[in-house]
């Protein structure tokens, strides 16, 4: 045995660790982390379309003993499970209150888990666990009022007020996709009309180059759309680099959207950081931050810009498996 692997040995026996569960729209993360030795072991998995509340938590129970199996710790070296869900979440009552793009409604996730893993089991909306992961050990490290945008299947955000999580009265703080921009604007997942994910999401740019295409623009994408084939991010960041007149109309109306939006989030709270992250804003972050950069500019009171910068995200997915940590450290009074 090496001297390397004789130390790792050591830590891994003597740490605990938290089990931090990133649940998107369109994949769930887990991982296996702690503030010592970093991730030590990763797994990646697609989320199922409009799953049922029994095979929602079924699969996060596999994929906890799977990602635990792979990192080689023992059972009860698990501090915690903390569960990232894209919606709204009671941690008071365990309860997911709406989560449009998991199809997901007045769900008592944590009851269930609870019931079918030997760990404690803590919930948190997935951008307030990135917002956590980013004040503790990312861009937002030393920072007093930030706010966490996630750009993907929908748009999620997590405020930071005074160094602290803010999770508003009813913990529903930080819905930012479901600011309405649009009076008359497309129907939301959450079933109003004219939200702003509605508009700006990966979700509501592909379904834009999809009808345009099926109204017969021409586009490299169309190929994809053509074979029912999904659009995703990536596609559309080699389709913004190939030049594709669709895709660029589409994407920088989104980013108009976005620039728009947070100007107003950032007029209303004077903040210093505003982080940019998700599948869609990470796969083109060079084109899509300077366009929002420039309409968020245009829309925000002098003295509100001038104390805020907009950036990407440093620790991109693994955002809010370290907000896992802070988390648990929260929630259980523990160091993990
Ligand atoms: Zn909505």
């Amino acid at each position: 045995m090496s001297v390397c692997q004789k130390q790792r040995k050591g830590l891994i026996v003597e740490n605990k660790f938290v089990v931090s569960l990133d649940v998107g729209g369109t994949k769930k993360l887990a991982a296996v982390v702690n503030s010592t030795d970093g991730i030590i072991s990763r797994l990646k998995k697609q989320t199922p379309e409009a799953p049922t509340h029994e095979s929602f938590s079924g699969s996060l129970v596999e994929l906890t003993n799977e990602v635990i199996q792979l990192s080689g710790i023992q059972p009860e070296q698990v501090a915690s499970i903390a569960v990232g869900i894209p919606g709204s979440v009671n941690m008071e009552t365990g309860i997911i209150g709406m989560a449009p793009n998991l199809g997901l409604k007045n769900y008592s996730v944590q009851e269930h888990l609870n019931n079918r893993l030997p760990y404690p089991v803590l919930i948190e909306n997935d951008v307030n666990l990135a917002a956590a992961g980013e004040l503790a050990f990312g861009a937002a490290k030393g920072k007093q009022n930030v706010l966490v945008v996630f750009v993907g299947t929908g748009i999620g955000g997590g405020l930071i007020l005074n160094n602290k999580l803010y999770r508003g009265s009813g913990w529903v703080a930080g819905e930012i996709g479901h600011i309405n921009v649009h009076e008359k604007g497309p129907k939301c997942g959450c079933g109003r009309i004219g939200c702003f994910e509605a508009l700006a999401s990966r979700t509501a740019v592909v379904r834009q180059i999809t009808a345009e295409i099926k109204k017969g623009k021409q586009s490299v994408l169309k190929e994809r759309t053509e074979k029912n084939k999904d659009i995703k991010s990536k596609a559309i960041a080699r389709a913004l680099e190939a030049g594709d007149k669709l895709t660029v109309k589409v994407i920088n109306q989104a980013c108009k959207t976005i620039g728009r939006t947070l100007a107003g989030i950032n007029n209303l709270l004077n903040l210093e950081l505003i982080i940019l992250g998700g599948g869609l804003m990470e796969a083109s972050e060079s084109y899509m931050l300077p366009k929002i950069n420039e309409t968020f500019y245009k829309y925000s009171i002098g003295d509100a810009a001038k104390c805020v910068s907009l950036v990407g995200t440093n620790l991109r997915d693994d955002a809010a498996i370290y907000g896992g940590i802070t988390l648990t450290e929260e929630l259980l009074n523990i160091k993990v």
